[in-house]
């Protein structure tokens, strides 16, 4: 026993540290990596790529992507909408349900997109995105945040990463094991605009979000009565594309809540909320 301490002892330069731990780091990197990436690594490394491993995202790394999105979305793709009193309440509404929600503990974004579509889609990592057209479409508070929750479900449930993951492996730029992280970002951008989500994922968020939207103290009815309203209108309207199964959706949810609970909370004053929103958006 002694003779092992001793042993130790005098394994423990400061020098040696370093180097075992960057050896034992590069073995590990390297056997794992080299059989699987599409790209081999020895060339991703050496074109200066950072390699994300889309199997163990860190909440660090996911935030960073999200962020990313964000800016190519901000720059390309969608147009912020230019009023601070609008950001200012859909922020404040949006913090509200995510300090109720299943994931309190990362930071959260909430932007107002200047677009009449009703719709509203979350990518990772804390990034949440309202039309306005949205906020025009609902008849309350509570309906609008009934929307709100739901896309923080999908951060929460990690909707967008599990999605990106399949996009970047059949597009053939990632295994299970990596990818390089910008094209990774081009694959949430066009996830983010276009892909509709699995309808188990829309369970889940749905769920989660009714949890949600209870505990930050809204009328549960406002997410049953706003998903009412969008499968009633003429024209079905964007979100229906991009959340399916809307009709399903709406038993799952009243399953879910006790009828006699359906009115008791905040958000259904329907002449305060027309007043906000005619202050807001005009
Ligand atoms: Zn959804």
């Amino acid at each position: 026993m002694l003779n092992r301490f001793s042993i130790t002892r005098s394994l423990r330069h400061r020098w040696l540290y370093p180097v075992i731990s960057i050896t034992l780091t590069l073995s590990i990197v390297l056997s794992s990596t080299i059989a699987t990436l599409a790209i081999p690594l020895p060339e991703l490394i050496f074109r200066g790529v950072q390699v994300i491993q889309l199997s163990n995202l860190s909440a660090r790394q996911e935030m960073a992507i999200g962020e990313q999105i964000n800016q190519e979305l901000l720059s390309k793709q969608v147009k912020l909408f230019r009023n601070q009193d609008a950001q200012n309440y859909i922020n404040q509404i949006g913090q509200r349900l995510a300090q109720a929600s299943d994931r309190p503990n990362i930071p959260y974004t909430f932007q107002v997109i200047d677009d009449r579509n009703v719709n509203a889609f979350a990518t990772m990592g804390g990034f949440v995105y309202i039309h306005t057209g949205l906020i025009a479409a609902a008849d309350n508070e509570a309906e609008l945040a009934s929307v709100m929750a739901h896309e923080i479900g999908h951060i929460a449930g990690r909707h967008a990463i599990k999605q990106m993951r399949q996009a970047a492996i059949a597009a053939g730029v990632a295994t299970a094991v990596g990818a390089d992280q910008n094209k990774l970002v081009q694959i949430g951008v066009e996830l983010a605009l276009n892909r509709p989500k699995s309808r188990e994922a829309e369970y889940e968020a749905d769920r989660m979000g009714l949890g949600t939207l209870i505990r930050a103290g809204y009328a549960p009815r406002g997410a049953v009565d706003f998903m009412a309203k969008l499968l009633k209108s003429g024209s079905p309207p964007t979100i229906i594309s991009t959340h399916p199964a809307t009709g399903d959706r709406i038993s799952a949810m009243q399953r879910l809540l006790d009828p006699s609970m359906l009115n008791s909370g905040y958000g259904l004053d329907s002449n305060s909320y027309r007043a906000t929103v005619e202050r807001i958006l005009s």
